[in-house]
């Protein structure tokens, strides 16, 4: 009896111990009494959202068996939901719309043990829903991987406390210490080249011992990787990007994790990643050559024959062996993945998702997940990767695509990987009846089948592919000509970060490591600062200038963002492509000729601009649009009819 109950005080004692130990940490941070439980999540959440339901992930050992009660004007506890760990509690929650602001403490009572604390915090949201625009046909997005763009910040370097610890800017594969700050410190730079949208590829905590500086194995959805920086940089940038007219695009994985996640280690329930029982039994020696990967047999989504085991395979295998595919067939899974997006577009105002490897999550949960945002942000934008070359699987998964299996995707925008190649295949190859600008005529052609194509994303490169000069087999006149057919394109556009100074793979073409090279003046020291010009070729300060024109000039082009489109079939190596809104004809003109060519414009009579002086954007020459025009070399052109016509330059 006494040893039972010496067993009983010592027990209250210890975790009194830690409960006090607990709340000097939170103490000292915060400054206020809260206590915390080892995790709930959301961390926080929000008041005033059509959807009034809240689903809370607690994790804390033993946490199972206890009882939570919250005592809070306008929240209450609907359901408590057991998992097969006792680890964990999944709590819905219902807030009524006209609940105050606040924090409460969620208490957990069980018998013979003491009570235990989480504060929990309901914050009132600071902008109206609506005031969330996403990205449209008007934005101009740069690409970064923030390891490789600029690190200003070297003491965030290296975290001793992450499995990772290793510097290497030699090394492609290996951390280059690049960080959120390095980003908002070169705002301005992004800007006056002409873009309005950043998308830093994640900035997630990756906590993998090697590899992870891409961020695409997340062990951490609601914690920014302290290499990277702090939430509260984060939500600078976002800030910072808002004050200059931008907007910030967060980049999710809704597919994966990454295999050192915390809840790798203590699973909530037996379906909470495909494959689950397979990996829990191999997990000792798991490795590529062990796990169950995706097939990649991406059509399975939209095959109306394919096997069930085929589908199967595409969409629950591992993208990777250090990446566990989360099972969106659990309703917890989805809830939470459907909570963290809203959690980081309310906290960050972000202006857009890109949701990466589309094809790869249960489809009809992504639905789910599109729906369950733009339900709360009727205005805002959302870009699936779909990294396919088949017009009929990019258009399957937009917004209005009249599918033959009736799926309703819901998504506003898609990735155009066809439009993108058609256009790197129209320069490299030679003239042809079937070869050369005519694949760009026909690739466009397929813009019938797309709901709308004006919200679909084209892109010269991205962190996956080649860079587009090293595509053009570093021929910098291709460039351009390919540079501003896309961005002239009924079409969202997008660039990857130093394709401005026509940064190549062609040493290694396709290497990841040496695509996602370090830009130029992002570390201390650097010997060329492509930011300041310092030490850049003239044909890189060239370049730079020319997409500083483009997408300036795009910025203002509502003919460009949504006019009407009219191409003519390419003939002698030269296609015409024209873009009208109201009086602002815009005309863009690929030539492919080394000589000279006269050009007769009696062919383009329809777009009546005969008579007219329309100015180049790149020279600021005026040209009378009548019988016949001269191209005088090889290269591209717009031409418009919108410049103020009493400035002769
Ligand atoms: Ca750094």
């Amino acid at each position: 009896m006494r040893i039972f109950k010496l067993i009983i005080v010592l027990t209250l004692f210890i975790s009194c111990k830690k409960n006090q130990e607990k709340n000097v940490v939170t103490q000292s941070k915060q400054n206020v009494s809260n206590t915390y439980l080892e995790r709930v999540e959301p961390p926080n959440w929000f008041i005033g959202f059509k959807n009034s339901r809240l689903q809370l992930l607690v994790k804390e050992n033993g946490i199972g068996a206890a009882t939570p009660i919250i005592s809070y004007p306008g929240v209450r506890i609907t359901k408590v939901h057991k998992a097969k760990s006792n680890n964990y509690l999944f709590i819905d929650v219902e807030i009524d719309a006209n609940t105050q602001p606040g924090t409460f403490d969620i208490v957990f009572t069980q018998k013979n043990q003491p009570e235990k604390r989480h504060t929990y915090e309901l914050k009132a949201r600071k902008t109206s829903a609506t005031n969330f625009k996403g990205f449209d046909s008007s934005d101009a997005i740069y690409l970064i991987t923030p390891d490789r763009f600029a690190n200003a910040d070297a003491t965030n370097d290296i975290n001793t406390k992450l499995k990772e610890q290793i510097i290497d800017r030699s090394h492609g594969y290996k951390r280059h210490g690049g960080d959120i700050k390095g980003i908002t410190n070169h705002l301005d730079y992004i800007k006056d080249l002409g873009f309005t949208a950043i998308w830093p590829t994640p900035v997630l905590i990756n906590d993998m011992p090697e590899g992870s500086y891409h961020g695409y194995a997340m062990t951490d959805f609601y914690k920014v990787d302290p290499r990277f920086g702090s939430l509260e940089e984060y939500k600078n940038l976002s800030k910072e990007l808002a004050k200059r007219g931008m907007k910030l695009i967060m980049d999710q994985v809704a597919n994966h994790c990454g295999l050192e996640h915390w809840w790798m280690k203590d699973l909530p329930f037996k379906d909470w990643i495909n494959y689950q029982a397979y990996y829990e039994k191999n997990k000792e020696n798991w490795s590529w050559k062990t796990v169950k990967n995706s097939s990649h047999r991406r059509t399975t989504n939209q095959d109306l024959y394919a096997a069930n085991i085929d589908r199967k395979e595409n969409n629950e295998g591992w993208f990777v062996a250090a990446m566990p595919d989360l099972n969106q067939r659990n309703p917890f899974m989805a809830n939470y993945i459907i909570q963290n997006s809203i959690w980081w577009i309310e906290t960050l105002e972000l202006g857009g998702i890109r949701q990466d490897t589309y094809p790869y999550p249960d489809k009809t949960f992504m639905a789910n997940w599109v729906n369950a945002i733009m339900k709360e942000y009727p205005n805002f934008s959302i870009v699936g990767e779909e990294w396919s070359y088949n017009p009929l699987l990019i258009g399957y998964w937009q917004k209005g695509a009249k599918n033959k299996d009736a799926y309703q995707s819901n998504l506003k925008s898609t990735m155009d990987f066809a439009m993108q190649q058609h256009v790197v295949d129209a320069l490299n190859e030679k003239e042809s009846w079937d070869k050369g600008l005519v694949k760009i005529y026909e690739g466009l052609a397929n813009d019938f089948h797309y709901a709308s194509p004006k919200d679909i994303m084209i892109f010269p490169d991205n962190h996956d592919k080649s860079r587009i000069y090293t595509q053009l087999k570093e021929n910098a006149v291709h460039t351009k000509m390919a540079l501003s057919m896309y961005a002239v394109l009924p079409r969202i556009f997008q660039m990857y970060y130093g394709t401005e100074i026509l940064m190549d793979d062609t040493d290694n073409p396709g290497d990841h490591g040496l695509i996602r090279t370090d830009f130029p003046g992002g570390w201390e020291g650097d010997a060329v600062n492509a930011f300041t010009g310092k030490g850049l070729t003239k044909a890189q300060k060239d370049m730079q200038v020319f997409i500083k024109t483009l997408l300036n000039y795009r910025k203002n082009s509502m003919a460009i963002q949504k006019g009407k489109t009219i191409h003519f079939a390419p003939k002698n190596g030269v296609y015409f492509l024209f873009r009208v809104f109201e009086e602002e004809t815009v005309v863009h003109i690929l030539n492919k000729n080394e000589e000279a060519i006269l050009i007769d414009l009696n062919r383009f009579e329809e777009m009546k601009l005969t008579g007219k002086a329309l100015k180049n954007i790149f020279t600021n020459e005026l040209i009378n649009w009548n019988e016949s025009m001269k191209l005088k070399s090889k290269g591209s052109l717009i031409l418009t009819t919108k410049y103020d016509r009493e400035k002769k330059n």
